[in-house]
């Protein structure tokens, strides 16, 4: 038997409507034209540039996520869109028409949802979802129907007649989105929604999301800082650092082909092997690591020449690890197990390799034999194919 394990599938979740084979791709269709669309929108605060220069398009039912760290400036973004910040350089475009100056009470086409809920205590679950359409001086029927219709969407029925303080987390969530939903925008804005939210609760609520903007075609434009609800959520996702939009993809190229180390590092985990390019050749680039040895890489991206400072980034479910050296030449180091953590269905093994970097392998537990029983203190091999990782050149 052999001991060597094989490798997991990535842990993000990359289903739903937007995978590939759905072909919902508007963004790669020259001939539609996007919904909202920053175009060289720059945000000072005095001195500070919260956004800079971010030309972003977005197309009508996309659910997109725009993804950062804390003050990377994602929610103003947002605020701008919404009306509540005003660019001090560029504008913003709804539906080809420039909003930049627009008061957000005229900016009809789009409701944000905040992630305090704002809901007004004394009103029950009915009128605070009612609440903008009264304000719009809509006819009394109508609103009821609206709101029942947006009671129904969020299943919320039952409580109707509830006061806020009478609702759990989750269900004051959903009656502000309910809120923001009665009014029938085409885009929805939503800071955050779910921060408020535990681990579990908040995981099922993605998916609620996910059905009401489907049900809805709405387009839904989420901000968030984590990064699975942003893969789980999203059509494409927007990845934000210092102001400055990174990179645009899909959750799958993101994980799979992110551009630069940082997108690499904030997806996910991410073994970095620094090196150099030693030689290309038919779409193949050996690198030379620091650390001692050749990798070879068949994720060639464009532009790279001989002598070049690179990364091979390898995700730890890419990586096979095992206690006899595997029969390849190439893409293959010694380690020694620092750290094993055991999550259930699947292990990490931390290794220490040549350059006393640490190096991630996972694997999913799918059977307790003696031999995949790798231990702390382990010298084990690590190994994986050519087309396993992406260069990385920034
Ligand atoms: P978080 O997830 O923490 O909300 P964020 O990415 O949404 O972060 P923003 O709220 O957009 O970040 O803020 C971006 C930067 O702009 C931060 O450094 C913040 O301190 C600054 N900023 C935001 N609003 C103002 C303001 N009104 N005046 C001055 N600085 C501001």
């Amino acid at each position: 038997m052999s001991e060597t394990v094989t490798a997991t599938q990535p842990k993000a979740r990359l289903a739903r409507t937007f995978a590939p084979q759905s072909g919902f791709a508007p963004w790669n269709d020259p001939k539609k034209a996007p919904i909202v669309r920053f175009e060289n929108v720059t945000k000072r605060f005095g001195d500070f540039v919260a956004v800079k220069n971010v030309t972003l398009n977005i197309y009508e039912r996309e659910f997109f996520a725009l993804l950062g760290p804390s003050g990377c400036g994602k929610s103003t973004l947002l605020r701008m869109l919404a009306g509540f910040e005003k660019p001090t350089e560029g504008r913003i475009l709804v539906g080809g028409n420039d909003i930049t100056d627009l008061p957000p009470y005229e900016r009809t086409d789009v409701n944000m949802m905040f992630q305090s809920y704002a809901l007004f205590p004394h009103m029950t679950v009915e009128k605070n979802i009612g609440f903008g359409l009264r304000q719009e001086g809509m006819a009394k029927a109508d609103i009821e129907a609206r709101v029942a219709e947006a009671m129904a969407l969020v299943e919320l029925q039952k409580f109707a007649h509830r006061k806020p303080h009478q609702l759990s987390g989750g269900q004051q969530q959903r009656v502000a989105l309910a809120r923001a939903i009665a009014k029938k925008p085409r885009i929805m804005l939503l800071d955050e929604p779910l921060g408020a939210l535990d681990k579990r609760l908040r995981q099922s609520a993605q998916f609620e999301l996910m059905r009401i903007q489907e049900t809805t075609g709405t387009t839904f434009i989420i901000v968030t800082h984590d990064q699975e609800e942003a893969m789980t959520v999203a059509s494409r996702i927007g990845v934000m650092n210092h102001g400055e939009l990174t990179q645009i993809s899909t959750p799958g190229e993101i994980y799979e082909a992110p551009e630069s180390r940082y997108v690499a590092e904030f997806i996910g985990d991410v073994n970095l092997f620094e090196g150099k390019v030693a030689s290309l050749s038919q779409g193949m680039a050996e690198i030379d690591w620091v650390g001692g040895g050749r990798f070879k890489s068949a994720a060639v991206p464009a532009g790279l020449s001989v002598g070049q400072q690179v990364w091979l980034g390898l995700r730890p479910e890419k990586i096979i690890i095992s206690l006899h050296k595997p029969a390849v030449e190439t893409n293959v180091i010694s380690g020694k197990v620092d750290d094993v953590g055991y999550l259930g269905s699947t292990s990490h093994y931390h290794t220490k390799v040549a350059t006393g970097q640490r190096v991630t392998a996972l694997r999913a537990n799918m059977a307790q034999s003696a031999e995949a029983n790798i231990k702390w203190e382990d010298d084990v091999w690590l190994s994986w194919p050519a087309d396993a990782g992406v260069i990385l050149t920034k």
